[in-house]
């Protein structure tokens, strides 16, 4: 079942009079109730303003965001905007700058507890705040302290309950562990997947090196430069990745025995991404490919299925 269907989604923000920003630029992908899609990039291809779109942060420059069989970026009222959001929650890259310091973890908690239980008696609040820091791996003589007593693995785990606060069905992860070192990266992922099962949780996360995104996605989306290149199943993306940027993105990855060295030949990604604000023209990676061919620098490679639930974009599955 299809809880989001992104449709055409276009982000587009104007720097000065004349030049656009194409940040998201025509990106259209579905995510099923119960899995996580990963969406992979370098900095600066659109993955958080993709997410940051989807979640109503920032208001959409065109395309359909279908929730549960509802476009959810037509007008809407404040109130129905603040139920959706309920439904919706957001984790992010550093969990401290989006913890107040001046509030107990019990405040911040709370916080999310009363936008969506306004109900509840202090007491009971306090229980479930109780309740929340046991899911997340915390305990109850965590709610009285700050955000700075904690370590980075420690404030992603107030985050997390924060997001849970709300009961969340769909929460975007956007880089969650990328500011965390590597031994604490897999307890959170390990964290976030327990919680998956446990709650029925939703995800799009966001990250921007395919090494961690393996072990809890179940489908992974790569993008550049505000388009979407290739979208499948995480076994078949590792597997027989088509497209040369994710290609490049694999080779990337630190291989744990050397001696088994990947079949496939080695894409090394060379130069920086280049100006969102004037990608190149045809397909916007030919400038760092090294398949490139005359028809790349013309025409905009299409999104098509080469395989049963594989799609990409590149001229060299024509
Ligand atoms: Fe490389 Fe051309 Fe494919 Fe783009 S379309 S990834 S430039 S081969
Ligand atoms: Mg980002």
């Amino acid at each position: 079942v299809k809880l989001l269907e992104v449709k055409s989604l276009k982000k587009h923000f104007g720097i000065g009079k004349r030049q656009v920003l194409k940040a998201v630029d025509d990106v259209s992908f579905d995510i099923y109730k119960g899995e996580t899609l990963g969406l992979v990039g370098e900095s600066g291809c659109g993955k958080s303003t993709a997410g940051r779109t989807i979640n109503h942060l920032y208001d959409a420059t065109s395309g359909q965001v279908i929730y549960n069989g509802e476009d959810i970026l037509v007008k809407k009222s404040a109130r129905e905007i603040k139920e959706l959001k309920k439904k919706m929650q957001m984790i992010f890259q550093d969990p401290y700058s989006s913890l107040d310091p001046r509030m107990t973890v019990l405040e911040i908690i709370s916080e999310g507890i009363s936008n969506h239980d306004s109900h509840l008696k202090k007491e009971e609040k306090r229980a479930k705040v109780h309740d929340l820091l046991e899911l997340v791996g915390l305990n109850k003589k965590h709610a009285n302290r700050y955000p700075h007593e904690f370590s980075g693995g420690q404030r992603q785990r107030i985050g997390i309950a924060r997001a849970l606060a709300v009961e969340p069905e769909f929460i975007i992860a956007d880089e969650p562990i990328a500011a965390l070192d590597v031994s604490i990266q897999a307890q959170i992922v390990n964290l976030l997947k327990e919680l998956q099962v446990d709650k029925g949780l939703t995800y799009l996360f966001i990250a921007h090196d395919l090494s961690m995104v393996k072990h809890i996605s179940d489908r992974i989306a790569v993008m550049y430069l505000g388009n979407l290149v290739e979208l499948a199943d995480s076994e078949e993306l590792y597997d027989d990745p088509l497209h040369p940027y994710t290609q490049a993105l694999l080779s990337a990855i630190p291989v744990p025995n050397p001696e088994i060295e990947r079949s496939r030949e080695r894409v090394i990604l060379t130069g920086d991404v280049p100006d969102p604000v004037n990608p190149p023209s045809g397909c916007r990676f030919r400038t760092r490919c090294p398949m490139a061919k005359a028809i790349c620098a013309e025409v905009k490679p299409e999104w098509q299925e080469v395989k049963p639930n594989h799609f990409v974009a590149c001229h060299l599955y024509n």
